[in-house]
């Protein structure tokens, strides 16, 4: 706890008691890095400054917020629990482990941060960084994840948590969180400057590179698609959302995997997408480079394939929006990437044009 009080990091989210702004930074920062998080948790609190104003906006802007921090469930699911927060606690965040356990998409490690921190209740968190401190601690081999292994290590930090008399529930997770977020890393733990290095097991033993054992990856897969980025004179174009699982069920251009022929793909987006004939015979193409974008385990390798028609017209499930601003819908940081690339090759385009002059 001394070392906790004097090189603990400074963060927006730190000092608050509030359980509301506890419970979008928890959320926020799984399987997400600290420095891409804190814009993100700045804009979505001054936006929605309470449980009441989350749950009375609408999603597309609840998902606008969220576009580019990935893992987009997170957000919906935080959405729908605040609604739940005031049709059955007229709003009043809960203040017990079991009722905020009892929340959409709130797990047992988001249920005890925010009891812990903002009630003092006596839970121990368990996330990625506190398990690998406990089994460094007390060498404990093997996969931390395995079934009945991660019971054990909960377990065992709900043993370790002080009484509450000698420090708060709360500093004490965040305290264990943060050696091993900052010292007791994956790779390279920093046992010199360790404040518990006389009591680690592991680095007693000499087996720290040993401990945990490391995790099976899911092997990465790769994805052919194609994007169609159909543009009209006044610099508009169509977004869609479709259900599939390269988007994040976010708008974004209308897009299809490539099976066996590119030419075929973009044929078939065409007819789906410019129905009218006059248009489609009108529709200059450019294909332009592959744009590179990894979703969990997969890497996909998006081509965009630019349509330029003189007048575009919404099909059912589409939006017309500016190209330059396709980002006032909620879009993923692939459909970003594919806007840019479309803008680059626009702005290139236009460059050459003006230099021929
Ligand atoms: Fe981790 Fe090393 Fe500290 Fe043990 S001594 S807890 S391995 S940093």
């Amino acid at each position: 706890m001394a070392w906790y009080g004097r090189h603990k990091r400074a963060m927006a989210w730190r000092g608050t008691r509030d359980p509301y702004r506890i419970w979008v930074s928890e959320v926020m920062l799984q399987q997400t890095r600290v420095a891409a998080v804190v814009d993100y948790y700045q804009r979505f609190l001054k936006r929605f400054p309470s449980v009441r104003a989350l749950a009375q906006a609408r999603s597309e802007e609840v998902m606008r917020l969220w576009a580019g921090l990935g893992y987009y469930s997170r957000a919906r699911n935080l959405h729908a629990a605040t609604k739940t927060i005031v049709r059955e606690h007229h709003g009043k965040f809960p203040a017990t482990y079991d009722a905020i356990r009892a929340l959409p998409g709130v797990g047992d490690y988001t249920a005890a941060a925010i009891s812990s921190i903002a009630f003092h209740a006596p839970r121990a968190v368990l996330d990625g960084n506190v398990a690998r401190v406990l089994a460094r601690l007390f060498a404990i081999r093997g996969d931390l994840r395995a079934p009945g292994r991660w019971q054990q290590l909960q377990e065992l930090a709900q043993q370790l948590l002080p009484h509450k008399s000698m420090a708060s529930p709360g500093d004490w997770n965040q305290a264990l969180m943060e050696l091993g977020a900052t010292v007791c890393t994956p790779r390279s733990p920093d046992c010199i400057a360790c404040p518990v290095s006389q009591i680690c097991r592991s680095y007693q033993m000499g087996i720290t590179s040993l401990v945990p054992a490391p995790r099976r990856k899911r092997s990465s897969i790769n994805v052919q698609l194609t994007a169609l980025v159909v543009l009209d004179q006044t610099g508009k174009t169509l977004l869609v959302r479709e259900p599939n699982e390269y988007f994040s069920r976010m708008w974004h251009f209308p897009a299809r995997l490539v099976e066996t022929d590119s030419a075929q793909t973009v044929r078939a987006l065409l007819r789906r997408y410019l129905p009218v004939r006059k248009s489609k015979r009108e529709a200059k193409l450019s294909v332009l480079s592959p744009v590179n974008h990894t979703v969990t385990f997969r890497n996909l390798k998006i081509t965009p394939c630019l349509a330029r028609v003189r007048a575009l017209t919404a099909t059912p499930g589409a939006r017309v929006v500016r190209l330059a601003g396709s980002n006032s819908l909620p879009v993923s940081s692939a459909t970003k990437k594919v806007a840019l690339a479309a803008l680059n090759h626009l702005a290139k385009g236009a460059g050459s044009a003006a230099n021929s002059r």
